[in-house]
């Protein structure tokens, strides 16, 4: 599928003059947060597919030299692997049916799992065989450092993750361990005591890691937040995997995805009423701009008026509804605009790469199927 090409955001309002939102992808920024990983990580860069699964960010990665994809469904690896034959997917969810694990295994190869219990080993074992495959095992991780929590619903306690890589290694597979410390980490030492209890496990279960996975959960740089550069995160890790004795031939692995799309792309919405502070735009929290409303978060903004024509150099806050008939359907934060936008006006929105159209649903008949590719 091609999707249009423009060389700037208002490029877009001035050719299409839109009345429906957009979505509006720039590779060149994902190249950049690519470039931040693939120089920086210590260690293999797995894009979790989740995240963003559209086709122009997928294919933005892989230009910009990603090969590795975390998937967690089989939906997610044949997107990947029909989009970028020669990717690498990773099977990354601790639960799976086993249509999926076969048809994974038997049509698209994959050799990296991750379980959290013996039952979802056992599974693997029936569907996959012996190849030796990687068995990752997924640790949960202490709470309370991210905005996002991801161990209430996986991995395995610390006793039952030593159990259960012995297991691997006894059946014949490659073991390794992942953990998740949470999306929106704020912090570097939630890696670190993540890195020490994995080395911990390792050194009781005295089996050979081929792999250790420190998941996803780096942080973007919103708005009002205080938040280390990832150079700060992939220092932490590294001397706290340094610390370790690891194999010789064992590789760190992250699996980021929000850190490394969430500037990748941009959203316009236009405003079809205003009520005094009120302004109903066309996009909201059952489409591409649920994660605002989960997150707390306030996206930089901009408005865009057609024509060069002039605006007010004053601001105000406005509050922003979205265009569904649910008064839940309004953003938790104004956004600070021109005082005199006005219905016909555009809203460039920053910083939507993350969890947006992937999340977005069609309630009420209102969603953005509109994509377009930003630069030259
Ligand atoms: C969601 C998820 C990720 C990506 O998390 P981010 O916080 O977006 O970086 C990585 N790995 C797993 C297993 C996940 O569930």
């Amino acid at each position: 599928m091609k999707y249009r090409r423009f060389s700037s955001v208002d490029q877009v309002v001035e050719v299409l003059n839109p009345s429906y939102p957009i979505l509006c992808v720039h590779p060149d920024r994902l190249a950049r947060s690519a470039e931040t990983f693939l120089k920086g990580f210590p260690g293999r860069v797995l894009y979790a597919v989740k995240c963003n699964p559209h086709p122009l960010v997928l294919n933005s990665l892989w230009r910009a030299g990603i090969r590795h994809f975390d998937t967690a469904s089989l939906n997610e690896v044949a997107l990947v692997q029909e989009l970028l034959p020669e990717a690498e997917c990773y099977f990354n969810h601790p639960v799976k049916g086993t249509a999926a694990i076969e048809a994974a295994d038997h049509i698209y190869g994959i050799e990296a799992w991750v379980v959290d219990s013996v039952d979802e080993l056992d599974k693997i074992e029936e569907n996959v065989g012996k190849h030796p495959d990687v068995i990752q095992v997924r640790l949960q991780t202490a709470s309370g450092y991210a905005a996002f929590d991801l161990s209430l619903k996986f991995g395995a306690t610390k006793a039952e993750t030593v159990e259960l890589l012995r297991d691997v290694e006894r059946r014949g597979y490659v073991p390794a361990i992942s953990f998740h410390v949470g999306s929106q980490c704020r912090t570097p030492e939630a890696y670190s005591r993540a890195i020490h209890e994995a080395g911990e496990v390792m050194r009781e279960a005295g089996v050979k890691l081929r792999f250790l996975n420190v998941g996803g959960g780096f942080p973007a740089h919103y708005r009002g937040t205080q938040i280390a550069p990832l150079d700060i995160f992939f220092k932490t890790i590294r001397d706290a995997a340094a610390k370790l004795d690891l194999p010789p031939d064992c590789e760190l692995m992250c699996e980021p995805g929000r850190a490394l799309v969430v500037e990748g792309c941009t959203q316009i919405v236009q405003v079809h009423l205003r009520k005094g502070g009120s302004l109903y735009v066309n996009d909201g929290i059952y489409g591409n701009l649920s994660e605002l409303n989960i997150g707390k978060l306030t996206p930089p903004v901009r408005l865009i008026r057609r024509g060069g024509k002039p605006m007010s150099r004053d601001f105000a806050p406005f509050r922003i509804f979205g265009p569904t008939c649910d008064s839940l359907d309004v953003l938790p934060e104004p956004f600070v605009l021109p005082d005199d936008v006005t219905d016909g006006d555009w809203i460039e929105i920053g910083q939507v790469g993350a969890y947006s159209n992937a999340l977005a649903s069609h309630f009420n008949g209102f969603y953005t199927d509109t994509v377009v590719e930003i630069g030259d």
